[in-house]
């Protein structure tokens, strides 16, 4: 606690520190709240799970007075994070009795015009902040305080131009965070733009890359699904999250997971609120160990003690593939990413694996019983009839991946298998 009472923080946020559990400040937090209660521009380099609400929370939670006006405005990528961020400053300021409102789409719009009458805080995604502005519900006119929050992701999902216009209209005497897992040209850019002289600060990511081991597998299209499952029945010690590229796949990879009963839960951007709270909730209970989902989905949240994360379906940036991992090896524990990487993911693992920071050993494709496959519910999927890159034996995977995870590339022309192009309905694979 007397680490925490070095930064400046007031009583009040303090007394919840304390009955949080809290009991040093996270590298963030260390960093950034002295400089915040400066008043300076702060461009985080800081990935989820970092502790980077509090870092900006901080100094928000003390300048703002109540009822005065919206005097914060935090921008989220996703629902989840604005629900989350805004739960976080919730408790943070509850000795402050703030009004902290969180706004996203999807839901009806009239509680939150209500709320919004008597917000301190406002956490919102971009797209229903814009419908607020458009409709005048919301006056940012008294804002001086002003979060991007997970900042790459935001730019990622487009949101570029939603931002800048939000961002237009806040008043120019602001304080202004900016809070990215990776410093991209493009972020580089909007804090030039739109900082006054930013100090940049870094933190070491939360994962402890000592703890985390990160491996993959170059195997066949069709021997994937085995090979996860057979991974899958090895071993697990706590919550597994797979990532999938598509809605489809993670629907796909849960109908399928289901038949040789392995429990697992899909959660995509397509869900409504009411399912994703409620999928959430019971990965939290651990009533279900395996969550399929989208980084879209996936983005933001706050899931402890995650041992493993399979990439079912490799990112297309190194940035993306660094999100994904960050949810295990968190606090002290041990975490694993798994990468199965088919001819078919070649080009983004290259991608991934230009990123020299990232350590990925090959692992050898253990012998796997060839499961069967049911592609009955979703026949125009990705992996469905026509599918360009199925395999129709165990020599799918032409080429294969070179460059021991780094660099590597393509070996051989791959000839691409699968040329049947009729649908496919239950099949080993
Ligand atoms: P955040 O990155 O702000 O979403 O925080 C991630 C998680 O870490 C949340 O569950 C916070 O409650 C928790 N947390 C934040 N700061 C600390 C800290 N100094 N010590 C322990 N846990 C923390």
């Amino acid at each position: 606690m007397k680490e925490f009472e070095k930064l400046n923080i007031s009583e009040n946020i303090l007394k919840v520190i304390k009955e949080l559990g809290f009991t040093k400040p996270s590298e963030i937090q260390e960093k950034t709240i002295p400089l915040a209660l400066q008043g300076k521009d702060i461009l985080g380099g800081s990935a989820t799970g970092s502790g980077k609400t509090l870092a900006f929370g901080a100094g928000i939670i003390q300048g703002v007075q109540k009822g005065k006006g919206i005097q914060a405005l935090v921008l989220t990528p996703t629902r989840e994070l604005a629900e989350q961020v805004a739960r976080s400053l919730r408790e943070f300021s509850k000795y402050y009795n703030l009004d902290v409102v969180e706004i996203y789409g999807g839901v009806n719009i009239n509680p939150q015009i209500r709320a919004l009458q008597r917000a301190d805080i406002v956490v919102g995604t971009p797209g229903r902040i814009l419908d607020h502005l458009s409709q005048r519900t919301l006056a940012l006119d008294k804002v001086r305080f002003l979060v991007l929050d997970e900042a790459d992701r935001m730019l990622d999902m487009g949101f570029i131009r939603d931002v800048e216009k939000i961002i237009d209209v806040c008043p120019r005497n602001r304080q202004m965070f900016l809070f990215s897992a990776t410093i991209s040209i493009d972020i580089e850019r909007m804090s030039k733009k739109y900082m006054k002289d930013p100090i940049y600060i870094s933190v070491e990511s939360y994962v402890d890359a000592s703890k985390l081991t990160q491996i993959f597998y170059d195997v066949p299209q069709n021997k994937k699904f085995s090979l996860f499952v057979h991974l899958l029945k090895q071993e697990h010690s706590g919550l597994i999250m797979v990532f999938c590229n598509t809605r489809r796949n993670t629907d796909f990879l849960a109908d399928n997971l289901k038949r040789y009963g392995l429990h697992a839960l899909a959660i995509h951007g397509g869900l409504e609120q009411n399912r994703r709270n409620a999928i959430l909730k019971s990965f939290h209970e651990n009533e279900v160990y395996i969550l399929v989902c989208t980084d879209v989905a996936a983005r933001g949240l706050d899931i402890q003690n995650v041992s493993h994360i399979y990439n079912y379906d490799i990112p297309k940036t190194s940035s993306e593939y660094i999100h994904r991992i960050g949810r295990t090896a968190r606090a002290g524990k041990h975490g694993k990413a798994i990468n199965l990487v088919s001819q078919r993911d070649y080009e983004n693992f290259r991608k991934v694996c230009e990123d020299d920071s990232l350590k990925i050993k090959q692992e050898v494709v253990p012998e796997v019983e060839a499961l069967f496959v049911n592609f009955n519910m979703k026949p125009r999927g990705r992996f469905g009839g026509g599918n360009r890159d199925r395999g129709h034996s165990d020599s799918g995977s032409r080429g294969g991946y070179r460059g021991g995870g780094r660099g590597g590339g393509y070996r051989g022309s791959g000839s691409r298998g699968g040329s049947s192009g009729g649908r496919s309905f239950g099949r080993r694979y």
